[in-house]
Order: C-alpha cells, then structure tokens, then sequence
C-alpha cells in the first residue's frame, strides 16, 4: 500500500511516500482502510523532532494522527466492530499511521463515524474535537453561565472549542485576525478581540477560565484576563510536571524536565492566584461516539478549510504550517 513515511526527524523531506506492508490487525485492533486522515500542528511537530522527550517513534514509521474510513479486517477479540463499518479514529500517539491506504487502530479507541457527514468532514474531527472536549469538560468543568476565554479560535482545535463552550452554556471570548472574524462569529463567540490590532488583556477581565491555543505571550495574557481562583489550561504551552504523570504516565525524569521549562509560567500562575495545567488529549472511542452524536444532531459544526487529494500531503502539510488554516486541513483517498 502506499503511505507516507517518515524516515528521520527534520524538514518537510525528512517524510516521503512508499510502498509498504499492507498492517494485519493484532489482538483487540480493526484494520480500516483509509477514506480520509486530518493533519494537525502535532504532525509536523512531531517531524520535526520537537515531540522527542514525550513520543518515541520508532523509524521508519507512517505518520497521521487520525482518520476516517472503512472496516475491511478484524483482530483477535473484536466485538464492537463488523467489517464495512464506517468508523472514525485518532489513533495511538506511538503508532501513528493514518497517513496511509490502510491503518490498524485498537477497537477501544474507534467510533461509527458521524452519519450526517462524508469522510473528509469525519476525519476532521478526532483529534481537534477530543481535545476541546477534553479541556472544556474535564479539566474547565465548563458550564451554564461561566465566562471562558479561548483564544486562537479560528483554527481546528478553536472552532470545535467556542462551539463546545457555547454548547456547555458559556458565554466565550476569543481572539482572531480579521481573516478568522467571521468564522469564530458563525461558531458563536460572543466576543471577538482582533490580535493583529488590540491586546486583549487590555478588553477582557475576571473571566472564570481560559483555554489557550497559542502559547508563548497569548498564555502569560491568560492570567490576566481569568479572575483570583480561576483555571487556566494551555495545549499549546508549557507542560508542567503534573502532565507528565497524569497525561503520560511517565517518572520523575521527564517530570523535572517539565517542571524547570514550566516554572516561569507556574510562577504567573501562583503570584495572579490562579491554576494553571498544560493538557494532552487522549484518544477515546467513548468520547469519540459522543461527538458524532452531537455532530448528527447539528450541535456541532465541523469546519474543513481544505481537502488535498492524498498524493498532495506535502502540499497539505505546506499549507497547515504556515498556521492559517480556518478549520481543519484534510487529505482525502481518491
Ligand atoms: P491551527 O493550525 O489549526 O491554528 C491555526 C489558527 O490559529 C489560524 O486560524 C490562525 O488565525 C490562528 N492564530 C495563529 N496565531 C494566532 C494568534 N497569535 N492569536 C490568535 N489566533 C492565532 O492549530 P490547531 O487549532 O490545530 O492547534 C492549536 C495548537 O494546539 C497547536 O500548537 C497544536 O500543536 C496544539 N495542540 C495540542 C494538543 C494537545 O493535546 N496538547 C492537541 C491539539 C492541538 P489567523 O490566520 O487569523 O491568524
């Protein structure tokens, strides 16, 4: 089968296409061939190298994150899943291998695809929307009447986010160039500060929580704008040492690491009165199935800004990291 690979960390050649081993489903795994797979900042992140002290790739090995397509094999032990299913998936962060005509992916980690949507929109959908879901309720604890700020909302992560808040009851700030105003109006913020003009700590206070996209600047903004006792979570920030226990389930080594790259912001988080935590999300069938039930019942959009054929991933990729996409970047199988 044909599948892009990544074969040492760098640049945008550091992966390439080939043909290789169509993967036989282990114990517990459906195989689902590939109708379409969404990319994500951490895929070229993890390219890169950048994701080294926290996944270990072991090379070569297919890169992609998530995907949407059909069931044509079952593993030992699978009892949730027929063949033909039309299913969606993010896949495990050490295995990877959705950028592919076939991926193998654990039964307990997949989902029937949402029935109102077709592949691309489907593939769009796991890692982007499990993240939003898994800060806003988890972590946020988001709710009726709460004010919550999310800045970044233009992107896949963002416009999932200000949907799910709004649908938790919230009322949602966010922050957008004038490229992303309308989209982050259509996903309901009710307020929307231009980056590219205006310091949002300048326009926004006593917020109940914040959910940064950004990182650097934008998150040290975040305890500014939340109240004294308010919650901060950063996906794109810092990781502090709780990440490494909780999210990874990792010692005391990367948790030193964490908390030295982690402390000035800590040290905000402290002196402003307000908690903070860097999140991983977790793949989850569970969650998964309870996102497409919202997408079928209209309560949630999914916002695809471009779908590449396959053959363009290089293209797609290209594209998702000059860091403008509105929406979600998609590869679909032709
Ligand atoms: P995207 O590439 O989809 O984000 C692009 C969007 O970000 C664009 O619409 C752009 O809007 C907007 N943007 C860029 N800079 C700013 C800024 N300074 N202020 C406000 N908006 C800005 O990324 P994702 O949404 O997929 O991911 C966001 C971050 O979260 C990434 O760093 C990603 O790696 C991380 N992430 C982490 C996860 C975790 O588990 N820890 C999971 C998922 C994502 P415009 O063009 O208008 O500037």
């Amino acid at each position: 089968m044909r599948a892009f690979v990544l074969t040492r960390y760098g640049g945008p050649d550091a992966a390439e296409f080939r043909d290789i081993r169509v993967p036989e489903p282990r114990a517990g795994q459906v195989r689902i061939r590939v109708r379409a797979a969404g990319l994500n900042p951490v895929d070229f992140k993890l390219r890169e190298g950048k994701l080294k002290p926290i996944t270990r790739l072991s090379m070569p090995v297919v890169l992609g994150s998530e995907v949407a397509g059909v069931v044509d094999a079952l593993g030992p032990g699978v009892s949730h899943f027929e063949i033909g299913d039309e299913v969606f998936a993010r896949v495990t962060k050490d295995e990877l291998g959705a950028f592919a005509e076939s991926v193998c992916v654990h039964e307990e980690l997949v989902a029937l695809k949402p029935k109102s949507t077709d592949f691309p929109s489907a593939a769009a959908i796991p890692l982007a929307a499990l993240t939003a879901l898994q800060v806003l309720r988890d972590e946020l604890s988001v709710s009726k009447g709460q004010r919550v700020f999310i800045p970044g909302g233009a992107g896949g992560v963002g416009t999932f986010a200000i949907q799910l808040a709004k649908h938790f009851g919230a009322s949602v700030a966010t922050t957008a160039s004038p490229r992303g105003r309308a989209l982050v109006e259509r996903m309901g913020a009710d307020v929307v500060v231009d980056y590219t003009t205006t310091r949002f700590v300048n326009e926004l206070s006593d917020y109940d929580s914040a959910f940064d996209l950004v990182g650097g600047e934008t998150l040290a903004g975040c305890f500014d704008v939340v109240r004294r006792g308010g919650r901060v979570v950063s996906i794109a920030g810092m990781p502090e040492p709780t990440t490494a226990t909780k999210d990874l389930g990792r010692g005391a080594g990367l948790a030193a690491l964490f908390w030295l790259a982690s402390f000035t912001i800590r040290l905000r988080a402290a002196r402003k009165g307000v908690s903070y935590r860097y999140l991983f999300m977790h793949p989850s069938g569970d969650d998964l199935r309870k996102l497409a039930a919202l997408v079928d019942s209209k309560s949630l959009e999914v916002v695809v800004d471009r779908v590449f054929p396959f053959a363009e991933l290089p293209r797609a990729f290209a594209y998702l990291e000059e860091g403008r996409a509105k929406g979600k970047v998609v590869v679909e199988m032709k």
